[in-house]
């Protein structure tokens, strides 16, 4: 069977820091030396390491090469991933340019962004042939700055364009005020979202104001750093991938494609959030373990979530649960997950909508650990502060005019602030019928339950809800 193949393309400050952080993790994982990709002794990586690396040279004195493409509009960042990551990279991969986009959704979409985008394409290109079978493509970025949002999205548009057939998941940070004092933050992350509606077969959040909480609360550390909150979103990504890179208990893995139709149960909908368990302090986690009933709560506990919300007041709309470590808890662990589906708001169009995936290969902080993958309606509170704080730089017009100087009209930014607020809506729908289900069911009227999370008949239910709502 062929391994499918995921390219990570990460832009921007963050998508490179995060992106930096995770490939040296995954390389660790893998057994691969993250500052030559060459393995001792010439030993073939571990698991299913084509997933993410292609190799070069002969098996045996070969090197292994991840399938990244980095790029930013300024060089400070790519020129520290050039010089603390040997020769792991392929330096054609690493993009760079002289001036930033300045924080400015405008200019990495339709100013400088544009002029580097073929040369990113063509590495990608290049990349894609390397592929024995793309199994999707993997963009990390934040969206409040100018570089991941302007050109992330002009990225994710010019791919779903040439390659429709492959997924795209955006990885997308969110800004928060506790990390970054820039104020049109709110703007470029509007404007992306737009893209990442659109565009995107999927968008995981990783919300800074919940990771730096996160960060403060369970890890102690009283003024976290924004390489604290990658270290929290490289322990996700790791768990995440894990299933794509390593194959699972009695299966092969999972791969982005089958990982994403399995979430997403209508292409609207399609806004993830993630948690992660046990959220121990990297430097404790070799001396605390803990027990599996314990992991499960505390993942779908309000507080563990990486996105400033509440799942549990909302509905999950699907649910995965990926479990990497000792495969003896299994059967504890496969109770312990239906005792907590039990007491999930779910919503009826899809009320079995939760995969469990489970990977005998420990990550590298923790002996055993999973993640939470959700597409939760409380999404829409996150996406709803964003466009709040955008409100209240919009009605002034202020820093209006560094938008429209780079050619973007008010028309347009009015529009795409109406492409954000139908988003949440879609949400907010869903909630609300969701919940309308609820009381149906207490009421004793029976409601069809489907086997399958990716059921046609509740992907239909659930459209035609949210189709006529509009
Ligand atoms: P860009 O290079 O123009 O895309 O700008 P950035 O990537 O710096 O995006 C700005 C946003 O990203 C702000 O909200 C920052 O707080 C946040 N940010 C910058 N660097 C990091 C990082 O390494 N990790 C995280 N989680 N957030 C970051």
């Amino acid at each position: 069977m062929k391994v499918n193949n995921t390219i990570v393309v990460s832009i921007g400050q963050a998508g490179n820091q995060i992106a930096a952080s995770f490939w040296k993790t995954i390389c660790q994982e893998h057994g691969i030396d993250p500052l030559t990709g060459q393995t001792a002794g010439g030993a073939t990586p571990r698991g299913n390491w084509s997933a993410f690396f292609s190799s070069l040279g002969d098996s045996g004195g070969g090197s292994f090469v991840p399938r990244a493409v980095m790029v930013d509009l300024e060089p400070s960042v790519i020129n520290q991933v050039k010089s603390t990551s040997g020769s792991l990279f392929n330096p054609a991969n690493l993009i760079s340019r002289t001036e930033g986009a300045g924080g400015n959704f405008a200019v990495g979409y339709l100013g400088a962004g544009r002029e580097v985008l073929p040369e990113v394409m063509s590495r990608l290109d290049f990349e894609i042939d390397k592929c024995d079978n793309v199994g999707g493509i993997i963009v990390l970025h934040a969206i409040g700055g100018g570089s991941g949002s302007g050109l992330g999205c002009l990225l994710i548009e010019s791919l779903k364009e040439k390659y429709p057939e492959y997924p795209v998941l955006s990885c997308a940070v969110l800004p928060s005020p506790q990390v970054s004092s820039v104020v049109t933050e709110p703007y470029n992350t509007v404007f992306a979202l737009n893209t990442l509606r659109r565009a995107a077969d999927a968008c995981l959040i990783f919300d800074n104001e919940a990771l730096f909480d996160l960060a403060h609360r369970k890890w102690n550390i009283e003024s976290p750093t924004v390489d604290d909150l990658n270290l929290l979103i490289t322990e996700a990504l790791a768990g995440i991938t894990a299933s794509m890179r390593f194959s699972g208990f009695l299966t092969v893995e999972i791969s982005l494609r089958e990982l994403l139709t399995n979430l997403v149960p209508q292409p609207s909908l399609h806004f993830l959030m993630c948690a992660f368990a046990p959220l121990t302090a990297p430097d404790r986690s070799k001396f605390e373990e803990m027990g599996i009933e314990d992991m499960i709560r505390s993942l779908f506990d309000n507080d563990s979530v990486y996105a400033a919300c509440s799942p549990m007041e909302g509905r999950f709309l699907s649910t995965a649960v990926l479990y990497r470590g000792i495969m003896e808890d299994k059967p504890l662990a496969d109770a312990a997950l239906a005792a907590m589906r039990e007491k999930l708001p779910l919503t009826y169009w899809i009320p079995t909508a939760f995969k469990i995936g489970y990977v005998e290969q420990s990550g590298i902080s923790h002996r055993k650990s999973m993640v939470l993958l959700a597409n939760n309606t409380e999404i829409a509170r996150v996406l709803d502060r964003i466009c709040h704080n955008f409100d209240k730089l919009w009605q002034r017009k202020a820093f209006a005019n560094w938008y429209l100087n780079e050619g973007m009209s008010e028309e347009q930014i009015n529009g795409l602030r109406a492409s954000a607020q139908e988003l949440i809506q879609s949400y907010q729908v869903a909630e609300e019928s969701g919940a309308k289900a609820k009381i149906q069911d207490v009421s004793g009227e029976t409601v069809s339950r489907s086997s399958s999370m990716d059921d046609p008949r509740s992907t239909m239910s659930l459209r035609d809800l949210v189709e006529r709502r509009r």
